[in-house]
């Protein structure tokens, strides 16, 4: 065996271990940041060791600092877990190592991503000639989105942001949601935009429409993008979608949808009510790696007019390039990258249309799960409405539900989120793993219950 071939087949052993130990191994990681440090050795050694023994190392280091977030009991924050075919797929994505910036150059790559970016605009319910385009994350996905926003509607004004930068253009007026993501933030603060107008929102997190067109009519006629959002972070809700894009385009408005992981509720009969109107925005930024269960790092940037986001993004810079079909690298921002849409393919390969809505239907599944038992405990109040894959609760008062939180983590069966909704201290439960199983959400209840009766 050659070094390589020894190295992964180290990595290999380790890494079936240590996904056999997530059944029952407690979710938070039980050392330190200084205590890996110790044991990885902070020197850098003066020559070359064995490949396969820095994999041993690193891994036999690293084993307690790791917390199990493709655990089936970890409910904090969206991350999503590991599709089986889509972890092995990664795998293969860093042996092949395919430099994904242009269709001759790799073919392979070139056909996955146009084939998974089909499958995505059939399977969310977007207009089948969008272009998708494979980002980091959510956050970036968002950037290329905005980008594209932000050079179209200056382009309407007669304004070429490409060639001329926006100082001495018009102003762009961008209006959110008063509960939008932070992600939303740092790409207006990238994209040279700076903070967004607040439109405000009901309880649960939705944009009023009602003010939304009022803050539109305020403002005149300039430039202007609308940022929406389905699947809101603490009350997994969703904009009314049918009617503020409606007050968005008698605005003349690039309209964008924030779905990092609602934008999923599309593919299953049961939620897609939720995402109805969505489909008329101009632009929607979602993530692989959380809903679908890719490994990280895949966002989706998905743009209708498919010459805006190559004109914001691609080599040329340039929107009357009209005649041919792009390179994967003209609808990211990223030059060199990695092979991103293969596990997304993978993915969706493996789970098929039945598939994906089973995943997002589970995921709203164990969410009622936990709303329900939650709601019979004594003491206890679920304050969303749970319409998706996201509870937040709280046990009394804000120093209460702060120590019911912190005993959970100590017990160490479950991991979940403390956050502040609404001036309160909450407890989030967010569901996004596949492997997440009624047995999981049993015990993970349980957990709850003992931290509620010992704080
Ligand atoms: C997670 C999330 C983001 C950011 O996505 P990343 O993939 O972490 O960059 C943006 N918006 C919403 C609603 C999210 O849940």
């Amino acid at each position: 065996m050659d070094a390589r071939e020894m190295a992964l087949r180290q990595a290999y052993g380790h890494a079936v271990r240590w996904l056999a130990s997530l059944s029952d191994r407690r979710v938070p990681a039980r050392a330190s940041v200084e205590e890996i440090v110790r044991e990885l050795g902070a020197e850098l050694p003066d020559g070359p060791s064995k490949a396969a023994d820095v994999v041993d190392l690193l891994a036999t280091a690293c084993e307690p600092g790791l917390t199990a977030f493709p655990s089936g009991r970890f409910y904090g924050f969206v991350v999503g877990g590991t599709e089986p075919a889509a972890l092995a797929t990664d795998w293969l994505v860093s042996a092949w190592d395919q430099n994904c910036v242009m269709r001759a150059v790799s073919p392979a790559y070139a056909a996955a991503e146009e084939i998974a970016g089909g499958w995505l605009l059939d399977l969310l319910g977007l207009p089948s000639d969008s272009a998708v385009g494979f980002t980091t994350g959510a956050t970036m996905a968002n950037f290329t989105c905005l980008a594209a926003g932000r050079d179209a509607v200056l382009r309407r004004s007669g304004w070429n942001v490409a060639h001329d930068g926006l100082v001495g253009g018009p102003a762009v007026r961008v209006i959110a949601g008063e509960d939008r993501h932070m992600a939303i933030d740092l790409a207006l603060r990238y994209l040279g935009l700076g903070k967004p107008e607040l439109v405000k929102a009901d309880g649960q997190g939705r944009i009023e429409p009602g003010a939304l067109r009022h803050a539109l009519a305020a403002g005149g006629q300039g430039p202007t993008i609308v940022i929406l959002q389905a699947g809101d972070i603490h009350s997994g809700a969703f904009d009314p979608f049918a009617e503020a894009i409606g007050a968005a385009r008698e605005a003349d408005a690039w309209v964008h949808v924030d779905g990092a992981f609602g934008l999923w509720a599309a593919v299953s009969p049961m939620y897609a009510h939720l995402m109805a109107g969505c489909s008329y925005a101009d632009s929607w930024a979602t993530d692989a790696h959380k809903t679908l269960n890719v490994p990280y790092d895949c966002g989706l940037a998905i743009v209708r007019d498919p010459f805006a986001i190559r004109a914001a993004m691609g080599l040329q810079g340039d929107y009357l390039i009209q005649d041919e079909q792009g390179d994967p690298i003209d609808k990211v921002p990223e030059l060199s990258r990695r092979g991103r849409a293969f596990t997304v393919w993978a993915a969706l390969r493996s789970l098929g249309r039945s598939g994906v809505a089973d995943l997002v239907e589970g995921l709203c599944r164990h969410a009622s799960a936990f709303a329900t038992g939650i709601a019979g405990i004594d003491g206890a109040t679920v304050l969303n409405d749970v319409v998706f894959t996201q509870v937040c609760a709280e046990f009394g008062d804000d120093e209460r539900t702060e120590r019911v939180i912190a005993r959970l983590l100590d017990d160490g069966t479950a991991w979940i989120s403390g956050s502040t909704w609404h001036g309160r201290r909450v407890m989030r439960i967010s569901v996004s793993n596949w492997s997440t199983t009624d047995d999981d959400v049993t015990r993970a209840l349980d957990a709850i219950r003992r931290a509620h009766r010992s704080a």
